[in-house]
C-alpha cells in the first residue's frame, strides 16, 4: 500500500486513451488499494488511474459511505441535465462551470472481474461522468462552459 503521485494537467498520461483490463491480479488489488488511500488523503471524490500515471480503465467513486471500485466501466444510461461547479485532483484550485446528466446508471467490474451495476444522482452522477471521461483522455476543462472566479466560488460558500 502507498500513496501515488496526482499528475497534473499538463502531463500527457491524462490526455491518452486508457486500455482495458484483463487481468485481475495482485497488481490491479495493489493498484485500487493506493488509489483509495490516495483519494482519501487528498479528501477527493473520484480517482481515476490515469490521474496516477496509469493507463487502464480503472476508477473510484467515493459514494459517502463506501468506495466504489470500477474496473472497466460503461455509461448504461443517462437523464436530466445539472449545471454547477466541478474540480478535479489533477486541476489543483481551480473550478469549472460544467453541464451533465443529473442521472447516470453505468457497469463495471469489481476487482475480481464480477460485473455489476451501480446508479446515482446529482454529484455521484456528475462524478461518475467525470471518471469515466478521464478514461477516454478528457478533462473536464475540454467540456465545461468556463472557469468559476473566486467571487463566485467565494459566494457558493456562504
Ligand atoms: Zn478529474
Amino acid at each position: 500500500m502507498g500513496l501515488r503521485k496526482i499528475l497534473t494537467d499538463k502531463d500527457p498520461a491524462l490526455h491518452k486513451v486508457c486500455r482495458p483490463v484483463v487481468n485481475f491480479d495482485g497488481r490491479l488489488h495493489r493498484l485500487l488499494d493506493d488509489m483509495r488511500e490516495t483519494l482519501v488523503e487528498a479528501n477527493g471524490v473520484g480517482l481515476a488511474a490515469p490521474q496516477v500515471g496509469i493507463l487502464r480503465r480503472v476508477v473510484i467513486v467515493d459514494l459517502g459511505d463506501e468506495i466504489l471500485e470500477l474496473v472497466n466501466p460503461q455509461l448504461l444510461e443517462t437523464d436530466g441535465e445539472q449545471e454547477g461547479a466541478e474540480g478535479c485532483l489533477s486541476v489543483p484550485g481551480k473550478y469549472g462551470l460544467v453541464k451533465r446528466p443529473n442521472f447516470a446508471r453505468v457497469r463495471a467490474q469489481d476487482r475480481d472481474g464480477q460485473w455489476y451495476e451501480a446508479e446515482g444522482e446529482e454529484l455521484i452522477a456528475r462524478c461518475f461522468c467525470h471518471e469515466l471521461d478521464h478514461l477516454d483522455g478528457i478533462m473536464y476543462t475540454e467540456v465545461m462552459e468556463r472557469f468559476l472566479t473566486e467571487e463566485e466560488l467565494n459566494a457558493d460558500e456562504e
